[in-house]
């Protein structure tokens, strides 16, 4: 009997976990055919997850081996929306499986947050990244101080890369174009701001602890007073919670002189951005806060203050984005669904950010994608594919968007970056325009070809 055939659009954690899912099958058997916008496939441990984090970024060597799976294709450069549409999907699958993040930002709303200077976290994590959208970003580094809005591990991640030694990323698969320009920043101090306490920062405490690691890095809490705080017994998540405390009482107030410095500084909101066609300083509103039905919400005291700073980065959190014709909920910005099968939708699934928002860490992803693949199996139990042949839809594919990349075509990229990589012992020197990656890809393909008609 002909396999299901699904289409799993997005190349990320949540994408590869579903096709691990549905490749495991037996009943009914299924063929997966996964799509990126990008050349690249592997989303955000690709431009997401920081580039000092190596060990986090291997989980790349688990979706290579699912993609190895015989019954899997890859189709890379491929964006639902702009190449290919939904109904097309519709009428060449059995099954639709979006996977595709949340790409966009989440908005301050305050003035000045579109001056020069002033960057979504998502837009630096990508620069430094290497992601060819992104890539041209050149953020101007001249000043001494940053302020980073925001307390979870985004916020830590863009203080660590911005405060890092010199050399430090010498041997990662950071981008050629940030460690040029990491080399010659000037910022010494980067100061990052949560709305509410230490308590209710999102921070896991590996993250906290690790910059204890940083030579030459001083680390303090501006306020050390707050880590005295007593918590309710039944704060949910206190385990974290007190660890992250006990993690950042260790630092105290710390040296305010040092080299290189990252303070935290709790119970702030940003109020404004300020500046004369650039970012010069940021406006903060001091907060006080109480606890209502469980709830601990950050209130205005009516205080403010101002700290001059070059360079603001608002890592207030990821937003997904709507892909044409599929239902979308704007107050939530995921598709809606029932574990994981799209409301309203016709044969369509979801997993991952998309499905339940921008948070947890990628293994979450798993069994997120794994209980939409059983809502999905159990579907099609007994159902006949209707999809179309395999080289149908690859025939289809090639005509709408000639410069498609395949499995064979991102191999080749792979080699060729991690080739690149090997003489300085780094994981991969990364390709960043488009242009370079089809380039390596087209010989990939044709050598690939070439030696299979031998
Ligand atoms: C800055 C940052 C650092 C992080 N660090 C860590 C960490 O250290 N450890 C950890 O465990 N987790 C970390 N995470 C969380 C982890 O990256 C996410 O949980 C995970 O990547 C979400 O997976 P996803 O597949 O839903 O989305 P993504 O990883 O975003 O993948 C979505 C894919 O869909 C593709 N796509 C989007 N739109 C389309 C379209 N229209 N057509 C075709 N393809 C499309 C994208 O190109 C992308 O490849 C981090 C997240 C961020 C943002």
């Amino acid at each position: 009997m002909a396999p299901v055939r699904v289409a799993v659009i997005g190349a990320g954690p949540a994408g590869y976990y579903a096709a691990e899912a549905l490749l495991a099958s037996e009943t009914p058997l299924v063929a997966v055919d996964m799509f990126d916008r990008l050349p690249t496939p592997w989303g955000l441990v690709r431009a997401g997850v920081a580039p000092d984090h190596p060990r986090i970024k291997s989980v790349s060597a688990q979706f290579a081996e699912i993609a190895s799976h015989p019954r899997y294709r890859y189709f890379g450069n491929v964006e639902l929306g702009r190449d290919i549409s939904r109904d097309e999907l519709l009428a060449r699958y059995d099954a639709v499986l979006y996977a595709v993040g949340a790409r966009s930002e989440r908005r301050l709303g305050i003035a000045g947050e579109d001056l020069p200077g002033s960057l979504a976290a998502s837009d630096f994590v990508a620069w430094y990244n290497g992601h060819p959208d992104h890539a041209a970003l050149a953020p101007d580094l001249s000043g001494t101080r940053a302020v980073v809005i925001g307390n979870g591990n985004v916020a830590l991640d863009v203080a660590r890369m911005l405060l890092l030694p010199q050399g430090e990323l010498s041997q990662t698969d950071t981008a050629d174009h940030a460690i040029a320009a990491f080399a010659t920043s000037n910022i010494r101090e980067v100061v990052i701001l949560g709305r509410r306490g230490p308590a209710e920062a999102a921070f896991t405490t590996p993250e906290i602890r690790e910059l204890a690691d940083i030579e030459g890095l001083d680390v303090g809490v501006d306020d050390p007073a707050l880590l005295e705080q007593p918590l309710p017994p039944d704060t949910p998540d206190i385990k974290r919670i007190q660890r992250n405390i006990t993690a950042l009482a260790k630092y105290g107030a710390g040296r305010v002189d040092g080299e290189r410095r990252m303070r935290f500084r709790f119970l702030r909101s940003p109020l404004e951005i300020g500046g004369n066609g650039r970012v010069e300083s940021i406006t903060l509103g001091i907060n006080r806060l109480e606890t209502e039905g469980g709830q601990t919400k950050a209130v205005d005291t009516g205080e403010r203050e101002t700290i001059a700073t070059d360079l603001v980065i608002r890592a207030v959190g990821y937003r997904g984005v709507p892909l044409p014709g599929v239902p979308f909920d704007e107050a939530s910005a995921t598709i809606p669904n029932e574990q994981g099968k799209v409301t309203g939708g016709e044969r369509e699934y979801v997993a991952g950010w998309i499905k339940r928002g921008p948070s947890g860490v990628i293994g979450t992803n798993r069994g997120d994608a794994v209980e939409t693949v059983e809502r999905l199996l159990a579907d099609f139990a007994d159902a006949d594919s209707k999809a179309a042949a395999q080289d149908e839809i690859s025939g289809w594919l090639r005509s709408r968007c000639p410069e498609m990349v395949d499995h064979a075509g991102w191999l080749g990229i792979d080699r060729h970056e991690t080739g690149l990589g090997e003489p300085s012992g780094r994981p991969r020197v990364k390709l960043v325009t488009i242009d370079a990656m089809l380039g390596v890809a087209r010989t990939a393909t044709s050598a690939d070809e070439l030696q299979t008609q031998d």
